[in-house]
């Protein structure tokens, strides 16, 4: 019998990390839960490590990067889920790389900000980088036994979010709880703003710039609204493949964990509903529209740090936390955000690649968009 594969998570009690609980859940005889690094959710840490019986289980909040660390290291996994938001478990997943585990890459900020020094850590250590964000598994399956000079172009899809259809002026007054109405996917807060930005999107672009070794140029975004074409490659003799599927984070999170396996899932019974129709329907169709970039600057934005490269990203990503959790918090309108990541990451110098200039970026761009947030958080009446 095979031996079962042994998980660890960072960022367990997030969106992902609960979904990949659920697969692993339903795959007992697959995988065994060796690792658990929490956030700040103490009680449900504490029912997920009772469940599954991982070696070591940690909170971020009161153990902190050692406690990372010590899941993604110590607890010996033959995969790591990198599922924590922004830059907390950059270390843990760098040390984990180093040691030859392979990393299911959930962490969208640490392959933005730095991709180009993972890919070069993996492929120093022979670690495998398996994409979990559903777009880029979508473009990884359809790439599988392709080579690589029949590549000519790559296709993210976008589901445009909750303000594809607003104007300019609705969207720069858009209040949170707009925002966070998402049409097709459930996530957590931070990556449903940036849906509703399309910077979601940018980073997505920058992200498969490094999975798959190319540039801004043959990177392109289509706007499809019912999120069921996940991502399309196009090839240098005019045929493209496309991946379809339900908008259901389990299933690349659990092609990612699984690979090169695919796990047994209840299998749509009907052709229509497996390419995105209602039950009982006799028609679907698959819709297809160019983004806006007037309207959505931060894709643009996203494009130009790609374009130049080096900390260029991690000053974007970080800038960006920083300008969503001023919105999240109420100081700023939603139409700032793209205005604090521009003047922010303008202001930031451009480091030669290494980890610690990573973190110097980051470092200088979150305190550059505290700068621009402060210029522009919106008066409270009475105050
Ligand atoms: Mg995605």
């Amino acid at each position: 019998m095979r031996r079962r594969k042994r998980v660890a998570i960072l960022g367990s009690t997030g969106s992902i990390g609960t979904q990949a609980l659920d697969v692993i859940a339903r795959n007992p005889e697959r995988f065994e839960v060796v690792g658990l690094a929490g956030g700040r959710n103490a009680a449900l840490l504490r029912e997920q490590a009772a469940r599954f019986g991982p070696r070591i289980a940690t909170l971020a909040e009161t153990d902190g990067a050692a406690g990372l660390l010590r899941v993604a290291v110590e607890s010996a996994p033959d995969i790591v889920l990198a599922a924590t938001d922004g830059a907390v478990a950059f270390d843990a997943v760098f040390a984990a790389v180093d040691s030859g585990i392979d990393i299911a890459i959930a962490n969208k900020e640490l392959v933005v900000a730095a991709g180009e020094l993972l890919f070069a850590h993996a492929a120093a250590s022979g670690a495998k980088l398996l994409p979990v964000d559903s777009e880029h598994s979508a473009i990884f399956q359809c790439l599988v036994g392709e080579p690589r000079d029949g590549i000519a172009s790559i296709v993210l899809t976008a589901s445009g979010g909750p303000f594809w259809n607003a104007t300019a002026e609705e969207i720069r007054n858009a209040t949170v709880a707009d925002a966070l109405r998402h049409p097709t996917w459930q996530m957590g807060t931070k990556n449903t703003i940036d849906s509703a930005s399309l910077m979601n999107k940018g980073l997505e672009v920058i992200e498969a710039s490094r999975f798959f070794d190319l540039p801004g140029e043959r990177i392109h975004v289509l706007v499809h609204r019912t999120s069921v074409a996940h991502g399309l490659a196009i090839f240098t003799d005019g045929n493209v493949k496309a991946q379809l599927a339900a908008p259901d984070m389990r299933l690349p999170i659990g092609y990612a964990l699984a690979y090169p396996d695919r796990l047994p899932a209840p299998a749509p019974d009907d052709a229509l509903v497996a390419v995105g129709g209602e039950r009982g329907a006799e028609v679907t169709t698959l819709r297809f529209e160019r983004p806006d970039l007037e309207r959505f600057p931060c894709l643009g934005l996203a494009y130009a740090a790609l374009a130049r490269g080096g900390t260029a990203p991690a000053a974007l990503s970080a800038a960006n936390e920083i300008a969503v959790a001023a919105f999240v918090n109420g100081e700023i309108a939603f139409g700032a955000i793209p205005e604090c990541i521009a003047a922010a990451t303008a202001a930031v110098p451009q480091y030669e690649l290494s980890l610690d200039a990573v973190h110097e970026a980051d470092r200088s761009a979150r305190a550059a968009a505290r700068g621009a947030v402060a210029e522009r958080r919106v008066k409270i009446r009475g105050i």
